[in-house]
């Protein structure tokens, strides 16, 4: 079946209970037992819930994974992750990443001695040595928009028997498949474009290998940053929209970087589907389309501070990848926390969820934005 398709299907057969067509919200964290050991698949709601495992299910076809784990957040699934490597390993990361993931990597297991290298998208096959055990990869980045070459940096990974994540939190599996394009694991926050309405914070990890499955199901259960039934349920609601949501996201996000890109007040506009982007062509090898995210550079810190603050229907607000459009100041928001690191995110850089709302409305509140 095609990816539509899927997207409202599978794992979510009509309730056996009572043919309910849409997966029931299951609000009960114990099961009963017939017998001691005794039960139909769940027993506690921390290990199992049928609301997650439809969403789990739903998401890793979607992803091409075998394999699929649900989280209580993005950050959860990534502490989850953190526990296949142990202190003193090496870790590669892109130098380009989600700010909370470069607080935990420096704030959180740097002091417990794990030991993290960050490499421009160009350089992660150098960064990586013998004793590297992960690569962590963003693609397209968070906030700077670069590309990835996913497949190069799995090969360089694989030749040392290093693990590849990849948070395909920007793309979604609608646009982009990491795991067909070598990466060994794939992790979202489900909060952002595969929730998609900007009301459930929730992570997801897909993997076709299984003795990692298996070790994450454990770790799953063992650390506990399992996603409520209520959050689970809203998360596979959005998915079923995911294809159309995208397609309209990527086609209001091209309209929006032409006129960016034409602005005199505009220095830089950072978005792959732009001939101009450097990553352009790579992008569209291992992309479907470019996604709706899009940064772009003012002159200055002040004139760029001032502009968010102008919008009207882009909302001044942190995440992304709702139906309504956000606007923010990376530097001073989603990542404050890498102003004293190796990568601090442009002063004068500002970041644009594009929605789904009319292109033109978009455009003409831009415009209103810029001209003050
Ligand atoms: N990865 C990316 C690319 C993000 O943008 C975010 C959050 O903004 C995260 C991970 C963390 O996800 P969460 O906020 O769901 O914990």
């Amino acid at each position: 079946m095609e990816f539509e398709t899927r997207a409202i299907h599978e794992g979510q057969e009509p309730d056996p209970a009572t043919g309910a067509v849409i997966v029931p919200i299951y609000q009960t964290s114990t099961f009963a037992q017939t017998a001691v050991g005794e039960h139909k698949g769940y027993d506690y709601a921390r290990s199992g819930n049928p609301t997650r495992t439809a969403l789990e299910t739903c998401l890793a076809s979607l992803e091409g994974a075998a394999h699929g784990l649900a989280f209580s957040s993005g950050l959860g699934a990534t502490t989850t992750l953190m526990h296949l490597v142990d202190p003193g390993d090496h870790v590669v990361c892109v130098n380009d990443v989600y700010g909370g993931i470069y607080r935990m990597f420096s704030k959180v297991y740097e002091p417990k001695g794990y030991r993290f290298a960050y490499a421009t998208p160009g350089e992660i096959a150098e960064a990586i040595d013998g004793s590297t055990r992960l690569v962590w990869l963003e693609s397209p980045t968070n906030p700077l928009m670069n590309v990835v070459d996913i497949g190069a940096a799995a090969e360089a990974a694989h030749a040392v028997g290093a693990l590849v994540v990849v948070d395909n939190t920007f793309a979604t599996p609608y646009l982009q498949r990491p795991l067909e394009l070598g990466a060994d694991i794939v992790v979202h926050s489900t909060t952002k474009y595969l929730g998609g309405h900007s009301d459930v914070v929730g992570g997801f990890v897909g993997t076709n290998d299984a003795a990692l499955a298996e070790r994450l199901r454990f770790l799953q259960n063992a650390l506990g940053a399992v996603p409520g039934p209520f959050d689970a349920w809203l998360v596979l609601r959005g998915l079923k929209t995911l294809g159309v949501r995208m397609d309209r996201h990527c086609a209001n996000a091209r309209r929006v970087a032409a006129f960016l890109e034409g602005h005199p007040l505009v220095e830089r506009v950072l978005y792959p589907g732009l001939p101009s982007h450097p990553g352009h062509e790579l992008a569209a090898r291992q992309m479907k389309d470019f996604g709706g995210m899009i940064s772009f550079l003012m002159a200055s810190e002040e004139e760029a501070v001032a502009m968010v603050a102008r919008t009207k229907l882009f909302t001044l607000a942190e995440s992304l990848g709702g139906v309504e459009s956000l606007i923010e100041h990376p530097a001073r928001m989603t990542h404050a926390s890498t102003a004293e690191g190796p990568f601090a995110s442009p002063a004068e850089l500002v970041r644009l969820s594009v929605g789904i709302e009319a292109a033109d409305d978009l455009v003409a509140d831009l415009e209103q934005a810029l001209a003050e």
